[in-house]
């Protein structure tokens, strides 16, 4: 993820890769969907949806990330079976 951006000339955001934190799961239910809340915003301040970076990195599935005043907020996965496995891990869901 953090090369797919650099390749895409968003360093700034890749270097936010790193140190990201899964704040929140997406609960939206759909099994094909795991997506994550990374930053401290809430889902209540949804309205703020900054830029959407979507990774061109030639894999599967999809992956967007939601940039807020220049901070990646939002991470939206969708049909990528490690990510939800890894998210199941976690507990998180
Ligand atoms: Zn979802």
């Amino acid at each position: 993820m953090e090369a797919a951006l650099r390749a895409q000339g968003e360093e700034r955001i890749a270097e936010q890769v790193d140190g990201l934190r899964i704040t929140d799961v997406c609960s939206c239910g759909q099994p094909y969907c795991a997506s994550f809340h990374t930053g401290p915003a809430p889902m209540k301040r949804w309205v703020m949806r900054g830029r959407q970076v979507e990774l061109a990195d030639g894999g599967p599935g999809t992956v967007t990330v939601d940039v807020i005043r220049g901070e990646i907020a939002y991470v939206e996965v969708l049909h990528l079976d490690d990510v939800r496995t890894a998210l199941d891990r976690l507990g998180a869901r």
